[in-house]
C-alpha cells in the first residue's frame, strides 16, 4: 500500500529553470524547457547544467537528501514547515580592509562552498590549493565549475525515485535499496587535516606494542622511488607525490586515514574532475563522483539517463537503453524494429535524418538514403549509381574507375577536366 502511494506522487521537475538561456547555444535556445522523459533542454538539446539557471535552493536540497539516513547528518539541516532536508553548505567570507586614504573599505570574496572545517586558515589554505578556476568563489567560472559539477556528479534521479520516470513499484523497491546501499557503505565526505594532527584520528588506533606514531600514516614503500624526499614523510595517494610541510590535505574515513590526498588529487577515478563538496564514493581502493559510482554497478540509459532496475533492457551502440527509450533523438519515435541512423552518439529514425541530416548527392542534388551505397570524397558525396557518379563533362560512369575531383566535380580525365575548369 505504501508504495502505491509513492508511486502516484511521483513528479518530474518541470519547472526547475525553465525559461534560462543556453550558455552553449546562446540565441539558438528560447530558453530552457525540460524534455518530458530526457533529462535536457527540450529547445537545444543540451542539459540543465549548460544553461544559466539562476541559484535556487534545489542544489541544496538534492544534496540535503542525499545525506538524510546517513552518518553525515550533521552536514543538514531540517526545516520545520515541510521536514525537507537541506544541506548546510560551509559557505566562507573572507574581507580585508583596504585602507584608502581616509577611509577603510572591505573587500569581500565569498566561496559558496568551504570546506566544513573549524580553523579557517586552513579552509583558506585549502582553496589556494585548488586551481584558480576551480575556486568556488561566487560569480566566478569557479563557482559556475562547481554547479555543473553537482548536476554531473550527483543526478538527481540517482538518488530520487521521485526524480525519475514511471518507474514500476517494483523499480522504486529496488532503487531504494540500492541507494541505501551506497548510503551506509560507500559514500563519504572528505575531511580537511593537517597530515600531522591526524595520527590520532578515529580508526587508526595504534597498535599497542607501536607507539610510533609515524607508522600511523602511509609512507612509500621504500623500495618504489628510493629514498624519502625532505620535507614530508605524507603521500598523496593519488599522484605519489609527497605532502608539502603545513599544508592540509584531504582524507576519506571509507578509506581509512592512513591514506590521504592533495585538494587538487581529490578527484573521481572516472571522469577526473574534482568531487564536487569532496562529496565521494569509495569502491575496491578508489575514489568515485556519485554518477560513476553508479555507472559501476548499474546500467545507465543512454535516453533518459536514469539508472536501470529493470531486468528488460536493450544494448545498442555500446549503450544501454529502457526499451522505450530508445528512441529517435529528434522526434521521440521509438526505433526498436525501424531502422536507424547514429549522428553523434544518439539514434535518429530514418525520417529525421534524411530530413537534417542526410548528405546530398552531387550529381542528382537529392538526398543520398543511409542505406544507399554512396562514393564520399573529400566532404563531397554521390549516389554510387551510373547515374550520379560520372564525369562531369562527358557523363561517362566512373563507378570502380580513376578519377579526378575538382571541388565537387569529378573528371574521368585531363581533357574533359580542361574543358570545364578552363
Ligand atoms: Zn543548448
Ligand atoms: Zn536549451
Ligand atoms: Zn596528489
Ligand atoms: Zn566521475
Ligand atoms: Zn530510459
Ligand atoms: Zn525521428
Ligand atoms: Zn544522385
Ligand atoms: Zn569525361
Amino acid at each position: 500500500m505504501e508504495l502505491e502511494n509513492k508511486v502516484k506522487k511521483l513528479t518530474l521537475g518541470h519547472e526547475e529553470g525553465s525559461g534560462a538561456p543556453c550558455f552553449k547555444c546562446k540565441d539558438k535556445c528560447e530558453g530552457f524547457e525540460l524534455h518530458f522523459w530526457r533529462k535536457i533542454c527540450r529547445n537545444c538539446k543540451c542539459g540543465l547544467e549548460e544553461h544559466d539557471v539562476p541559484s535556487s535552493n534545489e542544489d541544496d536540497r538534492k544534496v540535503g537528501k542525499l545525506f538524510e539516513d546517513t552518518k553525515y547528518t550533521a552536514l543538514i539541516a531540517k526545516l520545520k514547515t515541510d521536514g525537507i532536508p537541506t544541506y548546510k553548505r560551509n559557505v566562507m567570507i573572507l574581507t580585508s580592509p583596504v585602507a584608502a586614504k581616509k577611509d577603510v573599505s572591505i573587500n569581500t570574496v565569498t566561496y559558496e562552498w568551504a570546506p566544513p572545517v573549524q580553523n579557517q586558515t586552513l579552509a583558506r589554505r585549502y582553496m589556494e590549493l585548488l586551481p584558480k578556476e576551480r575556486q568556488p568563489v561566487a560569480g566566478s567560472e569557479g563557482a559556475q565549475y562547481r554547479k555543473k559539477q553537482l548536476a554531473k556528479q550527483l543526478p538527481a534521479h540517482d538518488q530520487d525515485p521521485s526524480k525519475c520516470h514511471e518507474l514500476s513499484p517494483n523499480e522504486v523497491k529496488q532503487m531504494e535499496q540500492f541507494v541505501k546501499k551506497y548510503k551506509n557503505e560507500v559514500l563519504g565526505v572528505g575531511d580537511v587535516k593537517l597530515p600531522k594532527e591526524v595520527g590520532a584520528a578515529p580508526g587508526e588506533a595504534a597498535k599497542p606494542d607501536s607507539g610510533n606514531r609515524s607508522t600511523l600514516t602511509t609512507v612509500k614503500s621504500a623500495d618504489d622511488k628510493g629514498a624519502v624526499p625532505s620535507g614530508s614523510a605524507y603521500y598523496c595517494f593519488r599522484c605519489k607525490e609527497n605532502m608539502k610541510e603545513g599544508d592540509p590535505a584531504v582524507y576519506a574515513e571509507r578509506a581509512g586515514y592512513d591514506k590521504l590526498w592533495h585538494p587538487s588529487c581529490f578527484v573521481c577515478f572516472t571522469c577526473n574532475e574534482l568531487l564536487v563538496d569532496m562529496i565521494y564514493f569509495w569502491k575496491k581502493g578508489k575514489l568515485y563522483c556519485g554518477r560513476h559510482y553508479c555507472d559501476s554497478e548499474k546500467p545507465r540509459c543512454a535516453g533518459c539517463d536514469e539508472l536501470i532496475f529493470s531486468n528488460e533492457y536493450t544494448q545498442a551502440e555500446g549503450q544501454n537503453w529502457h526499451l522505450k527509450h530508445f528512441c529517435c533523438f529528434d522526434c521521440d519515435c521509438v526505433l526498436a524494429g525501424e531502422i536507424y541512423v547514429m549522428v553523434n552518439d544518439k539514434p535518429m529514425c530514418k525520417p529525421c535524418y534524411v530530413k537534417n541530416h542526410a548528405v546530398i548527392c552531387q550529381g542528382c542534388h537529392n538526398a543520398i538514403d543511409p542505406e544507399v551505397q554512396r562514393v564520399s570524397y573529400t566532404g563531397f558525396h554521390w549516389h554510387a549509381s551510373p547515374d550520379c557518379f560520372i564525369c562531369s563533362c562527358c557523363s561517362k560512369c566512373l563507378i570502380g574507375q580513376k578519377f579526378m575531383p575538382v571541388e565537387g566535380m569529378v573528371f574521368c580525365s585531363v581533357e574533359c577536366k580542361k574543358k570545364m575548369t578552363s
